[in-house]
């Protein structure tokens, strides 16, 4: 028999009243995660270090009708995880869902130009930072008794290289090699989690990297579906990862960069 509720649960959005926590949630990815999850019916925490950033997404949620908590917080900083993940348990009373999204190129030279203290700000912001957040989001979800999906933004760097790549190689392939015991971990509470490997992204970091965009001409020719990718390419997968969808997916490294680290002549 067809009841109301059941017509109801038809055109339900995917996350409705989830809590997600997006990182790096102001702009590129994060941002079109964060807008993604919200589409979606989630309430979306956002952390990052500019507050200016994270408002103006949380904003742009607002006012399209949604729930959107900016939280400023250095992620490769226990403590800020700490008072990060406790304010969205003050605001919405739990956390199903995480993005640990942000991340940065640092120094993105050939290594005997970099100095030790620029390969430790890229394992503090991209290993250390996704690893704290992990540990703190499960220990939340055993807390709740809860289920939980966490997320993580790695790259194709770990399929590939560019010269000057070496330091935020090696910390984006540490996630890649962490996430498979976590899952293991904890499959059994319940939790899944999985990283993106998105391929060269139009963002500000990938602006940043370039003297002119004229410089992402090789990066398009070499690409089969014949483009950049955009934000928007990764937060719908980070939206796919996190419902229910993707129930039977755990402890994967999945690329995501229109097949651009696809060996063999083009
Ligand atoms: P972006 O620079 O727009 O986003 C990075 C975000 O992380 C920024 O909002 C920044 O403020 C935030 N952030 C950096 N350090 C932080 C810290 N210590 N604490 C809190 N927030 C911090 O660039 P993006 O391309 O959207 O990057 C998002 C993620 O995607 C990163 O992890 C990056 O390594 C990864 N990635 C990007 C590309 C690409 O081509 N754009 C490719 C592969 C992977």
């Amino acid at each position: 028999m067809t009841t109301h509720t059941d017509s109801a649960h038809i055109l339900q959005k995917r996350l409705e009243g989830k809590v997600v926590l997006v990182t790096g949630g102001g702009t590129g990815i994060g941002r079109a995660a964060a807008l993604a999850y919200a589409r979606e019916g989630a309430k979306v925490a956002l952390a990052g270090r500019r507050s200016a950033e994270i408002e103006a997404t949380a904003g742009e949620i607002i006012a399209a009708g949604g729930e959107a908590l900016p939280v400023v917080a250095d992620v490769s900083l226990e403590e800020d995880i700490r008072r990060l993940i406790a304010a969205v348990i003050a605001r919405y009373g739990r956390l199903d869902i995480a993005f640990n999204n942000a991340g940065i190129l640092g120094n993105f030279s050939p290594i005997t130009q970099q100095s030790s203290a620029d390969f430790d700000q890229v394992i503090a912001v991209n290993l250390r930072g996704v690893w704290l957040a992990i540990k703190y989001e499960i220990e939340t979800f055993l807390a709740q008794n809860s289920a939980g999906v966490i997320i993580n933004t790695s790259s194709w760097l770990t399929h590939g290289a560019l010269a000057g790549s070496s330091s935020y190689s090696a910390s984006k392939g540490a996630i890649d090699a962490l996430i498979p015991a976590v899952a293991l971990e904890y499959g059994r509470q319940g939790i899944r989690i999985n990283n993106i490997n998105p391929g060269i992204i139009e963002t500000p970091m990938a602006h940043s990297s370039v003297a002119d965009a004229s410089a992402f001409a090789p990066f398009i020719e070499h690409t089969p579906v014949g483009r950049m990718g955009q934000p928007e390419d990764i937060g719908d997968v980070a939206v796919w990862l996190a419902t229910d969808e993707a129930r039977f997916v755990t402890g994967q490294s999945l690329l995501v960069d229109g097949g651009y680290t696809i060996a063999g002549i083009r």
